[in-house]
């Protein structure tokens, strides 16, 4: 067993910084945690002093795509890398986000769940995953990959990953069951265009009925996996709503539907604005990308204030995976520049993210009988919320009580030994 003591502890529940607290651990999981004197250090336990530092939950990214790389033709139909290649970078970058603090990552798409596997197995280190596999569209939408030539392409190249393209109530239905065969933990589904998709399907352009969406979420939730849905305005976003997906991801134009935010608030739809793509779309997107994502960003912060106030919880997810990795803290501290006190950014990357994907029996807060997911920076991310991107300032990440970075660097007074 081994004790944390004396670090300022920000638990993720969104309750007040505890100074000078312990956090007790036994084998993968947190036996206790609270201020020091009402916690009860038993004997034998090792002592590691983590004062004058902070200890956070194991952060999480609700919204990531691990192995993508890029929004060019090539990079997206896979015509210039073996699939081997990919995939061994992809493991690199699954070990280096686990690196960054983040314990929990739910993978948006296209990430085959073998990876899941090899983590669990303890082949590669890396966060706990929850994988969508596939995303799924109608004709014409995110899953469908047509080029302007005429060109199809049925998948990623890789046979665990089917296409996510289906079309009717039926046709949702068996495409939902497909991508739970493949390993799906979440069903991820695209009821709008967006802003990295091809020119004349943007944001607010819609493809689903109603009847195919409630199909997809009914047959989901069925298999008892959550529903989360790439919807950013118009139409197809208020359909997602009135369906009752579990989350809505961007969401840039809530802000002009106030009774959608109210229907969100009122059936607990968790809004994950996923901010950080978009600074890249801004900056490094394809023209047409670069226009939509500039017009978007006013009304995706109003979005997100609009939200807060109405009670609806955010979860910081980046899907940033097409464009950078590992440095997933970032939506964090772009949450905070959006508008929410530091303290609720830190919960949308930690409690609420927890409860967007259905772990918050298991994970995102540090509490007793959760798992031993924690994350100790030498900073206060409650005065400078990008502490949190800093990999100099990380002293440990540990995952289900084991250590993958660990820079206590002795300060702490050994024990007797036992754990
Ligand atoms: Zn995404």
């Amino acid at each position: 067993m081994k004790a944390f003591v004396g670090a300022t502890l920000i638990d993720g529940t969104g309750k007040a910084p505890v100074k000078n607290s312990v956090v007790l651990v036994k084998e993968d999981r947190i036996e206790a945690a609270g201020p020091r004197g009402a916690v009860m250090l038993p004997d034998g336990v090792e002592i590691v002093n983590v004062s004058g530092l902070t200890l956070l939950p194991g952060l999480i990214d609700t919204h990531d795509h691990l192995v993508t790389e890029g929004y060019s033709l090539s990079q997206r139909w896979g015509l210039s890398e073996p699939l081997s290649l990919k995939y061994l970078k992809t493991a690199r970058a699954v070990e280096d986000t686990l690196m960054s603090g983040y314990t929990t990552v739910r993978d948006a798409g296209w990430l085959d769940a073998g990876f899941k596997r090899a983590i669990d197995e303890g082949v590669i280190p890396g966060p706990r995953l929850l994988v969508a596999v596939a995303i799924i569209s109608a004709t014409g939408g995110a899953a469908d990959r047509f080029s302007p030539a005429g060109y199809s392409h049925p998948g990623f190249g890789d046979p665990l990953i089917p296409s996510g393209v289906a079309n009717g109530v039926d046709g949702v239905r068996a495409k939902v069951r497909e991508v739970c065969r493949a390993g799906a933990d979440v069903v991820k589904i695209a009821t709008t265009g967006g802003v990295g998709s091809r020119p004349g399907f943007g944001p607010k352009d819609s493809l689903y009925t109603l009847e195919e969406i409630r199909a997809a979420v009914d047959e989901a939730h069925f298999q008892g996996r959550k529903v989360m849905c790439h919807a950013i305005g118009g139409h197809g976003l208020r359909l997602a709503i009135e369906a009752g997906v579990d989350s809505i991801e961007h969401g840039g134009y809530l802000d002009q539907e106030p009774r959608l935010i109210q229907a969100m608030a009122e059936r607990n739809i968790f809004f994950t604005p996923t901010f950080t793509v978009y600074v890249y779309h801004r900056e490094r997107g394809q023209p047409h990308m670069q226009s939509r994502a500039r017009e978007m960003q006013p009304h995706h912060i109003k979005s997100l204030q609009m939200a807060l106030a109405a009670g609806v919880r955010v979860s910081a997810g980046t899907d940033a995976g097409g464009y950078v990795k590992g440095d997933n803290a970032h939506e964090v501290q772009l949450l905070a520049e959006a508008g929410m006190s530091p303290m609720q950014a830190l919960r949308g990357g930690t409690g609420w993210a927890a409860e967007c994907i259905g772990l918050e029996r298991e994970g995102g807060t540090v509490e007793a009988g959760k798992l031993a997911d924690l994350l100790v920076i030498d900073g206060d991310p409650l005065s400078n919320i990008s502490v949190l991107r800093d990999r100099s300032r990380t002293r440990l990440v540990m995952k289900g009580g084991k250590a993958y970075v660990d820079r206590l660097g002795g300060g702490g007074q050994a024990g007797r030994g036992a754990s």
